[in-house]
């Protein structure tokens, strides 16, 4: 990676008043239990700038419509605390790259009532994995996903909610783990304004993406910028991963913990061209922590939201390892 080292970063700028760096914002998924208001209030406890949600159960196909008093607050509420940008990931059920007609049906309806939700709520995203190869070639799946898709759009007209396409780990026979799928699927699409993307730091290593040294770092994002750009990306999921590079297995594990560790996250929040992006994270909580629907802190969450604050301080006034590299 011989590319020329960028100019020294202004240091000073960091640390005087006023003059705060642009760095990404840090959030977390949350649960809605009791509600989906009460998802900004656990967001808010834990200090968080940005959040995730599902709009309705993710292993159930059928959702319970949102009340409209429930809408209102979430809104206000949001507002109040200022979180931004808010998404949805849909349910893990939806499968748009099946090739059966049923699932195919059920899963584009399901995807239509996931933009419906995200509108009515405000949001400014709803999260997708592209799906699974059921019979056929990935080729065919790709083309199955884009038509999809399609399809929806044609049906749900364009809210404040962009329909994102996760990049994935590349388990099973899951597609979308190469950021050429991603590329195909959004020029196979008809209105790809309304289509962005999301990277998963847990699924990019899996994926075989090295975010570990500064080469692997510097190759992962060249190969992005060709193939997908980094004008289609709109969330960064934060994950640790339990399994090592190149596993395809999607496993989960707390930030600095796993295979990615902290020098992983550090890059990514030391390079200014993620600096507009939401982090969120996806990482396990504390289990048997007082009722389901109470709003109380989460010390696995907090330990994450901490070391990934403790990292965006690091990168934005520290000489960041590997710079020279970006
Ligand atoms: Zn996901
Ligand atoms: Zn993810």
């Amino acid at each position: 990676m011989s590319r020329a080292a960028p100019a020294p970063r202004d240091l000073s700028a960091a640390t005087t008043a006023g003059h705060a760096v642009r760095m990404p914002r840090i959030g977390a998924h949350m649960s809605t239990a009791g509600g989906v208001s009460r998802a900004v209030e656990r967001a808010a406890l834990h200090g968080c700038e940005t959040l995730q949600i599902f709009t309705r159960n993710a292993n159930q196909w059928r959702g319970r419509p949102l009340e409209a008093a429930e809408i209102d607050r979430f809104r206000t509420l949001v507002a109040e605390h200022g979180l931004h940008p808010v998404v949805s990931h849909a349910s893990y059920l939806i499968n748009v790259a099946s090739a059966d007609p049923a699932l195919r049906q059920q899963s584009m309806a399901a995807l239509v009532d996931e933009l419906a939700r995200a509108d009515a709520l405000g949001l400014h995203g709803v999260v997708l994995h592209p799906g699974a190869c059921t019979s056929g070639t990935e080729e065919d799946a790709l083309a199955l996903v884009a038509e999809a898709i399609d399809e929806v759009f044609a049906v749900h007209p364009p809210g404040t909610a962009r329909l994102l396409l996760e990049h994935t780990a590349g388990q099973g026979r899951t597609i979308g783990y190469r950021f050429e799928h991603l590329a195909a699927i959004l020029d196979r699409c008809r209105s790809p304004e309304r289509l962005g993307v999301c990277l998963d730091t847990c699924h990019l290593l899996a994926a075989g993406y090295d975010l570990t040294t500064d080469d692997g770092f510097a190759a992962t994002f060249e190969a992005f910028e060709r193939t997908v750009g980094f004008e289609r990306l709109f969330v960064v999921h934060v994950n640790d991963s339990k399994k090592p590079l190149g596993s395809r297995v999607d496993r989960h594990e707390h930030i600095g913990r796993g295979f990615v560790g902290e020098g992983g996250f550090l890059r990514l929040f030391a390079d200014p061209r993620f600096e507009r992006l939401p982090f969120l994270l996806e990482t396990p909580k504390s289990k048997d922590i007082g009722k389901p629907n109470a709003i109380e802190r989460d010390p696995l969450d907090e330990e994450n939201l901490g070391v990934l604050r403790r990292l965006r301080a690091a990168a934005g006034v520290d000489v960041v390892p590997g710079a020279g590299a970006r």
